[in-house]
């Protein structure tokens, strides 16, 4: 008898990276072969199992009425649900259309508007219970791993709740707020990356999501006396996660 616990992989709206990054796991890939039993999962598989499953990871958000009846569909089945990425968590980059409204999006992408009914994106939480949350645009293979070896252990995985600064601090990194005043997100956005973008002399832009409990509003306040204006600010707080209850006052809600 087959006692692999039954994975499943679903998309919403988003653009498919986090699957991705999940095959990126390449020689990993083949080990989770041996330690799950996928039985649901579109972009890799011709038959797919639509019973049901003691885990499912959901990339994307949900941005229509379908969508929304096909979540609820998938709770029911699953013992196990995991907001897979940013967009799935709040909407994400998808999202940041909610800030224009819903005709004039539709008018600007598509010609004949008549076969469209989309909403404001949100994340998959808005319609039902998620049992975990996997942070990051995509997120990163580290914490993949943690959570599957947390499903077999049948234990909460260990993800990290402190911010990009900590990670940049291990680094040994020259701040770039500070030290050359670039508008950098990291002091409000969760560690999981290992800092890449300000390693790289870049700024944080935000794609692993509000750390646990950030002062978004001390932030904006100094993007501000730094020189930036009231709409870059917006943009800023809007680009991952605008519609989160960390970011919203900032994003402009
Ligand atoms: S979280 Fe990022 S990588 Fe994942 S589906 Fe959304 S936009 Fe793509
Ligand atoms: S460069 Fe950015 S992430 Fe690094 S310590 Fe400074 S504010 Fe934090
Ligand atoms: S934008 Fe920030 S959270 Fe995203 S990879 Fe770069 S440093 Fe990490």
């Amino acid at each position: 008898m087959n006692k692999k616990p039954k994975m499943a992989i679903f998309k919403f709206t988003g653009c498919a990276g986090c699957q991705l990054e999940f095959l990126h796991l390449e020689d990993e890939f083949l080990d989770l072969l041996d330690l799950f039993d996928i039985r649901y999962w579109k972009m890799i598989k011709r038959d797919n199992d639509e019973k049901e499953w003691d885990i499912s990871l959901v990339e994307g958000g949900i941005s229509t009425p379908r969508e929304i009846e096909e979540i609820k569909q998938i709770r029911k089945k699953t013992k196990f649900l995991v907001a897979f990425g940013d967009c799935a968590i709040g909407g994400c980059i998808p999202s940041i259309r909610n800030w224009t409204p819903q005709m004039e999006v539709e008018d600007y992408v598509y010609p004949d508007t008549s076969s469209i009914h989309s909403m404001k994106v949100t994340g998959i939480g808005e319609y039902v219970k998620v049992d975990e949350i996997l942070k990051g645009c995509p997120p990163h293979r580290d914490t993949l791993i943690e959570l599957f070896k947390s499903a077999l252990l049948k234990i909460r995985p260990r993800l990290r709740k402190h911010s990009v600064c900590v990670e940049c601090k291990f680094n040994d990194n020259e701040c770039l707020l500070t030290s050359k005043k670039m508008a950098c997100m990291g002091p409000v956005i969760s560690a999981g990356c290992g800092a890449i973008c300000p390693t790289l002399g870049r700024v944080c832009e935000g794609c692993f999501g509000p750390m646990s409990n950030p002062n978004a509003a001390a932030l904006a306040e100094i993007f501000k006396d730094m020189g930036l204006n009231d709409k870059d600010i917006k943009r800023k707080f809007r680009k991952y996660a605008g519609m989160s209850p960390e970011f919203r006052m900032e994003a402009g809600h």
